[in-house]
């Protein structure tokens, strides 16, 4: 049962090895992950990554970083145009740490997308108590394929997000006790768009909250999402894996 992690961090703590996160990503099924760039000095990383099988790379800066963006913009733009590269971001907007002036977040995120949009690549989008400003920048943008990461939000959310062309990506909450209405999200969005991803080394899934996260606990979000949908484990884990590769190949 090959499983594709579409969000992961492998190499974000520099205390584990991401040679042994991958290993154990494999015996688990996890056969294909992209690993997300936060910054410039991280694109490197998950670039160098891209050694290990079946991973994929993309080169972006965080919005919580956006005060960056001049200083780093010109080493991600190199790094995006290199020919592995396989997705711009992440980038978004985060209302919930507000260290960063959302003129700034928006700021970075146009240039993102205009990026995708040129190299003919999918946008990554971080959004965090953010939906209503998102949604109006993203409609006054021309259109542009990506995933919203991390998936937090509500039917209305995911139907205004799909309306927009992109994918949906359910990460660890998908299992937590007291989100029924992601949950009904993860059942409304249609099968030729879901994804599932782990955000490791965050939001691990309920059987290990409050401990690291890595690309093998995915099983237990994969595991959910057939639950939600009624539909078999093997099922969830087939439709999730052809999205992901449809969307970054
Ligand atoms: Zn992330």
């Amino acid at each position: 049962m090959p499983i594709f992690d579409s969000h992961c961090h492998l190499g974000y703590d520099a205390d584990h090895d991401p040679a042994i996160d991958h290993e154990r990503a494999v015996a688990a099924g996890v056969t294909a992950m992209l690993v997300v760039a936060t910054d410039a000095a991280s694109g490197d990383r998950c670039r160098a990554l891209a050694a290990l099988p079946g991973v994929r790379w993309s080169a972006g800066l965080h919005p919580n970083d956006a005060t960056r963006l001049q200083a780093e913009w010109t080493t991600i733009v190199a790094q995006a145009e290199e020919p592995g590269c396989a997705a711009i971001g992440e980038t978004g907007l985060d209302c919930y740490r507000d260290r960063t002036p959302l003129a700034e977040q928006e700021e970075s995120l146009r240039r993102h997308l205009a990026l995708a949009r040129e190299l003919d690549l999918p946008v990554i989008l971080h959004c965090r108590d953010a939906f209503a400003p998102m949604f109006e920048l993203l409609r006054g943008e021309p259109r542009c394929r990506g995933v919203m990461h991390c998936f937090s939000g509500t039917i209305d959310e995911a139907r205004t997000a799909l309306d927009l062309g992109l994918h949906v990506s359910f990460a660890g909450p998908l299992t937590y006790p007291k989100n029924d209405a992601l949950r009904e999200a993860a059942r409304f969005v249609p099968a030729d768009r879901v994804l599932v991803e782990t955000d490791a080394p965050f939001l691990p899934p309920q059987q290990h909250r409050g401990k690291r996260n890595e690309p093998a606990l995915i099983v237990q979000t994969v595991a959910k999402l057939a639950e939600v949908r009624e539909i078999a484990v093997e099922e969830a884990a087939r439709i999730t894996f052809e999205n992901a590769v449809g969307l970054f190949g």
